[in-house]
């Protein structure tokens, strides 16, 4: 990680002096993408140091969501640049500038090389998280590979638009990372159902259990990617112990483990329960009467 942080700002003040010196929008588009890029390890790296702090009476979570906000704010980050990177193109497009093609050649370059000496370093490992690194890596290198042709294109032609034609097609990369973070971030802090896992399945699947007559005030959410919880209300026949009621729990309790399902909070009700059956969330709060 320290390796690819530091290879990476190698890059980006390349291709940001590249861009300045070369007028080239396309350089300069790649640079902002790779400032994201920097941002977004140190971050992962900031929240990868956050997430081993203890929970404590203030955070009872811990502090796992520090990754999904730095993810966010690295993901609006990235959507701020596209617009910035379309709006400068879409000048360039009415009053073409001259771009000095050597330049973007060599910065590119730079580029193209760094990407993929550490995206095919990376090849083997089978994480998935490396795997993404090395997709974004190697596209980060189809990108650099684009503006290298661009500019030998640019080189012989003098066809000055094929830089704002370049940097609209790199926004497009950038603005569909930042879709993807975006949307997932959110569906975190929106404490949406978790992706890959599947609602009506888990509830079935609790019902099924010998014992459950009924499930219901079904919460699924994530505290942070890959960490699960559930709550819920389960009804079981209330002439059971205790004790029998809690072999019931610790089975249920096993099935979702195995659904990837690890944080569970489950309250134990016979029929008389004053709730409504539904298995969603009923958004109304209890009565409340002495
Ligand atoms: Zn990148
Ligand atoms: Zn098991
Ligand atoms: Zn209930
Ligand atoms: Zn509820």
């Amino acid at each position: 990680m320290k390796t690819a942080f530091f290879l990476t700002a190698v890059i980006l003040v390349v291709e940001f002096a590249g861009g300045l010196i070369s007028h080239s929008l396309a350089l300069l588009s790649d640079a902002g993408h790779v400032l994201t890029d920097i941002i977004s390890i140190g971050l992962s790296w900031f929240a990868l140091r956050q997430s081993e702090k203890p929970s404590n009476t203030r955070m009872t979570y811990g502090y796992y969501r520090s990754g999904i906000l730095a993810a966010l704010f690295n993901g609006m980050l990235l959507i701020l640049i596209t617009i910035w990177i379309l709006w400068e193109a879409y000048g360039r497009f009415r009053n073409p500038e001259h771009v000095a093609p050597l330049w973007m050649f060599i910065s590119a370059g730079v580029g193209l090389l760094v990407n993929l000496y550490l995206g095919l370093g990376m090849r083997h490992d089978e994480d998935l998280n490396v795997r993404s690194a090395v997709l974004h890596m190697l596209g980060d290198a189809s990108a650099s590979a684009a503006v290298i042709v661009g500019g030998i294109i640019i080189a012989f032609t003098n066809w000055f638009v094929i830089d704002p034609v370049l940097s609209v097609l790199i926004s497009i990369l950038i603005a569909m990372g930042a879709w993807r973070i975006v949307k997932q971030t959110v569906a975190i802090l929106m404490e949406g159902t978790p992706k890959g896992i599947d609602f009506d399945k888990v509830v079935s699947e609790m019902k099924s259990i010998p014992g459950v007559q009924d499930v219901h005030d079904v919460h699924i959410w994530s505290i942070t990617s890959g960490k699960n919880a559930l709550s819920c209300h389960v009804v079981i026949n209330g002439d059971m112990t205790i004790h029998e009621s809690q072999n019931v729990l610790r089975d249920m309790e096993h099935r979702l483990v195995h659904m990837g399902i690890g944080h569970v909070t489950i309250q134990a009700e016979d029929t008389a329960h004053p709730h409504d059956d539904s298995e969603l969330c009923c958004t109304e709060e209890l009565a409340h009467e002495h």
